[in-house]
């Protein structure tokens, strides 16, 4: 068998190519480089929590968290430590390996930014492996979060550059990009991927394959598949 080694230039074209191959010529490839890479029979099992719920000032189109949008969703406070603690212990005692805390807002402002890392470590102490998604983060934030202990940051991709806008119009496809290279160059995991179903073409599809190895930092950094 030959070694794969990991390609981050890929072309329009060539993604393009992928998607013109008959589906279980496809099937095969893909199956083949996953044994290759990574043990085909183990899974990962992983828990996520809702750490911040609803009035999120983004307005991703398919969000029903988005203060733009005319949902029921309560807005919710950050919620307690204490809650995270009993959650991840919860999660853990059902076989989870991971923890992974969600918060629906912009980026995390200074008042609930420390409690957030008390939660990271809390998750630590308890021997799990520690996911966030925080949205928007700076270098500081970043390498606060390194210090804390944080395993993985999910921030993912949406849909391509080229469609980005007729999804959201808070932030630009490039902020993404940004944060994925803040939280990369922090030493952390980067957790990544993107939503197919959202009125994009195949070409957006081609467009947001290319750009998502940008934002890995090893080929096996996000054992998850988000997609
Ligand atoms: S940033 Fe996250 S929580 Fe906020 S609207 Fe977008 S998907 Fe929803």
């Amino acid at each position: 068998m030959t070694a794969l080694t990991c390609r981050y230039d890929w072309t329009l074209p060539e993604v393009q190519a992928l998607f013109d191959l008959p589906i279980m010529e496809l099937l095969y490839q893909a199956h083949t480089v996953h044994q290759q890479m990574f043990d085909p029979n183990e899974i990962q099992f992983s828990s996520l929590m809702s750490i911040k719920t609803g009035g999120c000032p983004e307005d991703c189109g398919y969000c029903p968290q988005s203060s733009h949008h005319g949902t029921d969703l309560e807005r919710e406070r950050l919620v307690e430590l204490q809650r995270v603690v009993s959650e991840a212990q919860a999660a853990k005692d059902r076989g989870a390996t991971r923890f992974c805390m969600g918060a629906a807002w912009k980026n995390p402002n200074a008042r609930d930014f420390p409690l957030v890392l008390d939660m990271v470590r809390s998750v630590k102490d308890l021997g799990l492996e520690c996911c966030v998604t925080l949205g928007s983060l700076d270098e500081d934030q970043t390498r606060a979060l390194k210090d804390a202990g944080l395993d993985y940051h999910n921030h993912n991709l949406d849909t391509s550059r080229e469609h980005y806008e007729k999804i959201i119009t808070t932030r630009k496809f490039q902020d993404r990009l940004d944060t994925l290279e803040k939280v990369r160059d922090a030493g952390i995991n980067v957790c990544c991927g993107g939503i197919l179903g959202l009125g994009e073409g195949e070409s957006d599809r081609s467009s947001l394959l290319m750009n998502w190895p940008i934002c890995l930092n090893t080929p096996a950094a996000c054992p998850s598949i988000c997609w």
